[in-house]
């Protein structure tokens, strides 16, 4: 695994480029962007990773793929009605 670059160890946590950053969280295993710093593992786009995965799906993860395709779009109640008509 790559390691983190810029990075310090400060009195209130590891620091890059002026930001203090937190850890990456369980969702974030596999992902590209996790970096190496000192036995722990940080993000290389966020500084905190936990806030990433709060309102769902980090957009920026390389190990998950997006969930929606076009079929879980199609609205069921339209395509009911379709397929009665289709009769
Ligand atoms: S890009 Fe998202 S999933 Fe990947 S390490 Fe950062 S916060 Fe985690």
């Amino acid at each position: 695994m790559a390691s983190l670059e810029n990075a310090t160890r400060t009195a209130e946590g590891v620091v890059v480029k002026g930001f203090v950053i937190s850890p990456v969280v369980e969702q974030c295993a596999g992902c590209d962007r996790v970096r190496d710093f000192e036995g722990e593992q940080f993000c290389s786009s966020y500084p905190s990773p936990a806030s990433k995965w709060a309102g769902g799906r980090c957009n920026f993860a390389t190990h998950v793929k997006a969930q929606t395709t076009a079929a879980a779009k199609v609205n069921p109640l339209k395509a009911s009605k379709r397929a009665a008509k289709g009769r």
